[in-house]
């Protein structure tokens, strides 16, 4: 797979959040986030359903933008909050350029579903980054190969399971190149034999040193791939630790109490 963890110019981490809320009327969906990835990390969120995981890694690429809170990506601020000091009002374009260089893979795959596997792949980079058609194609042929699927080019997502569908979700949000993935529970809704093959992608990405938050209860994964596990309460971050460590020896009785659901 292509080597995603070249540098830039920054030295921080690769993803910042500082402060981040999240209100939806009076709805607290985010209270306070902090969390800091490092280049090639990659972040386990679990947390009950409703606790904010969602909105957090929405907030990240601003499809939602926060209340407030910074989120920096790869050196650059991602968003303009109300109240922006000059400094942050970076141009829309700009804003645009930043927000590509993280990628989203959802539950639900959202494939454009009278778009052929090569469309769906190629209207971004083409939209937003300006490559050509030419190497628009040459890249999804590479990435589709990479996540197993050279040949389906031409197959319409429809004809695909959904573990298919969920590895053109991959390729195509890789195409645009990001320097970060969030994955939104990418194997919850997949039948059981599927999820594997899923995973296995994920894995192989993580191994090339990509950078991941992934929203997950798929918990041998996060033990196995995930460098932290974060354990999201009520829009809080509860706990954070080393995958293994916190299973098996959560400090908080809320982790506790939800790992003992879950496992
Ligand atoms: P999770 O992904 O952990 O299940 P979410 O981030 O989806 O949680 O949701 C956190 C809280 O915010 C929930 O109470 C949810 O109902 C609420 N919420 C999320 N999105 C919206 C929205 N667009 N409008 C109103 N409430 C929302
Ligand atoms: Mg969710």
């Amino acid at each position: 797979m292509i080597d995603m963890t070249a540098p830039d110019k920054h030295p921080r981490s690769m993803v910042e959040v500082t402060g981040l809320r999240k209100t939806f009327g009076s709805l607290v969906a985010l209270d306070g986030v902090d969390l800091s990835v490092d280049a090639g990390q990659v972040v386990a969120i679990i947390g009950a359903s409703g606790s904010g995981k969602s909105t957090l890694l929405r907030c990240i690429n601003y499809l939602d933008p926060p209340d407030s809170g910074d989120v920096w990506v790869n050196g650059h601020l991602m968003g303009i909050v109300e109240g922006a000091s000059s400094v942050r009002r970076a141009k829309d374009r700009e804003l645009r350029r930043h927000r590509a260089d993280v990628g989203m893979v959802f539950q639900h795959f959202n494939l454009f579903p009278h778009f052929t596997v090569l469309q769906n792949i190629i209207e971004a980079p083409m939209a937003v980054r300006g490559v050509t058609k030419a190497e628009a194609i040459a890249t999804a042929r590479e990435l589709l190969a990479a996540v197993g699927l050279a040949g389906k080019e031409g197959s319409y997502p429809s004809h695909l399971s959904g573990g298919q569908q969920q590895r053109v979700a991959i390729a195509r949000a890789l195409a645009m190149k990001p320097r970060v993935m969030l994955f939104d529970e990418p194997t919850s809704a997949l039948d059981p034999e599927l999820v594997g093959e899923v995973l296995r992608v994920m894995r192989d990405l993580a191994e090339n040193g990509m950078t991941m938050l992934v929203v997950t209860h798929e918990m041998a994964f996060a033990e196995e791939v995930a460098d932290t596990l974060v354990y999201f309460d009520k829009g809080k971050i509860i706990e954070t630790g080393s995958p293994a460590e916190m299973m098996r020896n959560p400090q908080h009785a809320r982790t506790q109490a939800f790992l003992q659901r879950l496992l």
